[in-house]
């Protein structure tokens, strides 16, 4: 580090603490979590998939303070909770893909204009924290060019339907040959992930792994190791 990125990383630590994704407390920022959270932490990731059978590493359920973390993450501002996060994510890609070798890191997008009221995509501030710290280049592939219902909004019958055509691969993305890491913050039904997939799939990408923070339906979805 320089001298100014010292400093400046001093004064940030002194005012702006690394806090624990799960329960607040102040934290080391090359910790996850607080000593008692990470004991909390289920040992093993989750198998799941995203329709159309896209493989999807999982660490943590998506409920109590794991769903509390994504929720403040997503929707309160709190930007900081994406590097800790997105370990869990590592975590996960370790244990699902082992030492299979990824080209680059890339996300599920947002509408511009739903990015611009949230002034983020939580999904790309979590899929540049994993391409950091898996040491891969983050390459912004798609774009969200028709706003849709928020997934969360609609039925679970109504799911895939309301993803299908409102994905596109971003101007000259050429991914031919590549093996993509795609990451998003939950997977619920998949329907997100897998159209996403599919699109990218159009790229003539060689491979697309998912890797997310949560999943919802663990009971669908249960496979440890
Ligand atoms: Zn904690």
């Amino acid at each position: 580090m320089t001298s100014l990125k010292k400093f400046l990383h001093f004064w940030a630590v002194a005012f702006f603490p690394s806090r624990c994704p799960y329960c607040n407390k102040v934290i080391d920022d090359s910790e996850c979590a607080c000593k008692r959270c990470r004991k909390q932490i289920p040992e093993y990731c989750w198998k799941t998939y995203a329709a159309g059978g896209y493989i999807c590493a999982a660490a943590l359920p998506y409920k109590d303070a794991y769903s509390k973390a994504i929720h403040k993450l997503k929707f309160k501002n709190r930007t900081d909770l994406a590097k800790p996060l997105a370990m869990q994510i590592v975590r996960a890609v370790k244990e699902l893909y082992g030492d299979l070798h990824f080209d680059l890191v890339t996300c599920v997008p947002m509408h511009k204009i739903n990015r611009k009221l949230r002034g983020y995509n939580q999904a790309e501030l979590l899929a540049r924290e994993c391409a950091e710290l898996l040491e891969l280049p983050y390459l912004g592939t798609l774009e969200k060019f028709k706003q849709n219902q928020p997934q969360h909004e609609t039925s679970k019958d109504e799911r895939e339907k309301n993803v299908r055509g409102v994905y596109r691969l971003l101007g000259n993305t050429d991914l031919s040959g590549k093996r993509v890491l795609l990451i998003d913050d939950v997977i619920t039904t998949g329907h997100t992930l897998g159209e996403c997939s599919r699109i990218l799939m159009k790229g003539k990408c060689a491979e697309i792994c998912c890797a997310v923070v949560c999943v919802a339906s663990v009971n669908k979805f249960i496979a440890p190791g």
